[in-house]
């Protein structure tokens, strides 16, 4: 059974929402979020505030000071949103714990079904987009060609059109934090880590207000990260064409000496040499930058670095309340 029937100061349910530059939406998210939680007793509520330069974390502040269940998590500068969750599931306590983007694209209505899926013992529920309003025709195909390679390459199955909007269990919670990869790729995560998943349809909405803070050079390198972090088919598949290529040559070289031999030669073959040339230095340098890809993440990983800092905590105060009367030992 869950730990808070056994403890009743755990909550319930946690819910951890990374927030950069929302000043637009926060207010009206948070007045939806907190209506849907009023039904639910024992939870809270984490803002990760990612580095905002507007007025986001002053907004946040000003509903902490409103609400005992509010706890705020406020990082040095913004690390993005998949840091940003990070952080947010680090200084989650809940049984369960859901987590939701701040611009209303996911309607916090639902939380309730999904924590009804997740009494009913599923470690994940994950919710996936059956629409995707607001959003470009070329983002749709982009975002389908991502989902399709990253499947071919990758010995895990990410679900395509899913979001970082679900619910899951303690105990899938704590697994995650224990994975401190700084070349974070939470589908991926999600996926690797297994447990009982269900999927949940719903509509996804347009941003309520404010802008997307994805751009297409922002999607390309989320495209990058995923496939190098869940997958070393890039690095065979240089390693095949280097071979073919080869291979091709050595033969290629073959006919053309003997050609020489048995005919002649009556022009210089500046074309051909040209093509040759050209062809395997850009084969070479591809082969070069895959391997720098793999290589700069090892290096990114070796230097060990903390994958975020705090600026500030601020526990929610029935958290603060608690802390005073059993001081840590
Ligand atoms: N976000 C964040 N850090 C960032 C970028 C985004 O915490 O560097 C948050 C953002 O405030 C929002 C969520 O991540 O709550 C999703 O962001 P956005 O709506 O821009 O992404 P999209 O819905 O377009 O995928
Ligand atoms: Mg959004």
């Amino acid at each position: 059974m869950n730990s808070s029937a056994a403890n009743p100061n755990t909550p319930q349910l946690s819910v951890v929402v990374p927030a950069y530059n929302e000043e637009e939406v926060i207010s009206e998210f948070h007045q939806r979020l907190s209506a849907v939680l009023d039904q639910i007793p024992n939870s809270e509520i984490i803002y990760v505030n990612d580095g905002s330069n507007d007025g986001t974390l002053e907004l946040l502040t000003g509903f902490r000071d409103a609400d005992q269940r509010i706890a705020i998590v406020d990082l040095s500068r913004n690390f993005g949103k998949e840091l940003a969750t990070t952080a947010g599931l680090d200084h989650s306590r809940g049984d369960a714990v859901v987590l939701i983007d701040a611009d209303l694209q996911d309607p916090p209505e639902l939380i309730p079904k999904m924590l009804l899926e997740w009494q009913k013992g599923f470690d994940v529920v994950y919710m996936q987009r059956s629409r995707r309003d607001g959003e470009s025709a070329l983002k749709k195909f982009t975002a389908w060609g991502f989902y399709r390679v990253l499947n071919k390459l990758s010995s895990v199955d990410i679900p395509a059109n899913v979001g970082d909007f679900r619910i899951l269990s303690r105990r899938v919670v704590d697994v995650l934090c224990q994975l401190r990869e700084r070349n974070r790729f939470m589908k991926g995560l999600f996926a690797w880590i297994g447990f009982s998943q269900k999927s949940m349809s719903y509509q996804r909405d347009a941003r309520f207000a404010g802008d997307t803070k994805w751009n297409y050079l922002a999607l390309w390198n989320l495209a990058v990260e995923g496939i190098t972090s869940f997958s070393v088919s890039p690095l065979k598949l240089a390693s095949y064409i280097g071979f073919f290529t080869a291979a091709g040559a050595f033969f290629y070289g073959f006919w053309v000496i003997l050609k020489t031999v048995l005919f002649g030669e009556p022009v210089p073959g500046y074309p051909t040499l040209m093509v040759v040339i050209l062809f395997l230095g850009g084969m070479q340098l591809m082969a070069l930058g895959v391997i720098g890809e793999y290589l700069g993440r090892m290096f990114i990983e070796t230097k060990q670095r903390p994958l975020y800092l705090l600026n500030q905590h601020y526990p929610s105060h029935t958290a603060t309340e608690r802390s005073n009367e059993n001081p840590p030992q």
